[in-house]
């Protein structure tokens, strides 16, 4: 199960993270963060394939992707 993680409080809302989800889970906020922006979030994590789209093209380093991965070593 990939995790993705959005810094609310770093994110100036510029959409682009939007724009790059093949799931179209990630909306702006109704609130405002430090910034006085509206940040990214997401509307539903179980639907994120790790993908890793938002992290890629986010210019300020707001998304964190892990991802959890059965491994026998
Ligand atoms: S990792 Fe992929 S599916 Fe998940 S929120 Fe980011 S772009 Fe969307
Ligand atoms: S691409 Fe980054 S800065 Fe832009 S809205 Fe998405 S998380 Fe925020």
């Amino acid at each position: 199960m990939a995790k993705v993680f959005f810094d609310k409080e770093r994110c100036k809302g510029c959409e682009l993270c939007i724009t790059a989800c093949p799931k179209k889970i990630i909306v702006l906020s109704q609130e405002v963060n430090s910034l006085g922006l509206h940040p990214a979030v997401l509307t539903d994590g179980s639907k994120c394939t790790g993908c890793g789209f938002c992290f890629l093209v986010c210019p300020d380093l707001v998304v964190t992707v892990s991802r959890e991965e059965n491994s026998n070593g």
